[in-house]
């Protein structure tokens, strides 16, 4: 899979757990989506957040969401920084830039020593 996600940012909430009402156990956490190919690796601007409770073990949807979690999650959502969105050519790609450029090079050299 070329595309992952990752990590940025965890935090804990204080809000009651709409499964078990725990008031520990909730957990946001802001992910990422980057891309990872042979040639490339790009940090892309999708941002996925996810909510479960460490408690009972239950991921927390949207819809099971009280107007208490609505409020500090708009609120995390706001103060959250996600990493910039960037693209890094791997070595193997640079190579072969290299490998095609040494061959346009030689061929133009080829065709002029032809002419003359
Ligand atoms: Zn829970």
């Amino acid at each position: 899979m070329p595309e992952q996600l990752f990590t940025v940012k965890e935090v804990s909430l204080i809000n009651n757990c709409p499964e078990c009402f725990s008031k520990e156990g909730l957990q946001l956490t802001f992910k990422q989506k980057f891309i990872d190919t042979r040639f490339y690796k790009s940090i892309t601007k999708d941002i996925y957040t996810e909510m479960h409770c460490t408690i009972c073990e239950t991921p927390i949807y949207p819809q099971r969401w009280t107007e208490d979690i609505e409020r500090v999650y708009e609120y995390h959502n706001k103060a959250f920084t996600p990493k910039n969105p960037s693209t890094k050519l791997k070595q193997f790609t640079w190579i072969l830039i290299g490998v095609i450029v040494v061959a346009i090079i030689a061929s133009i050299g080829l065709s002029v020593y032809l002419k003359v």
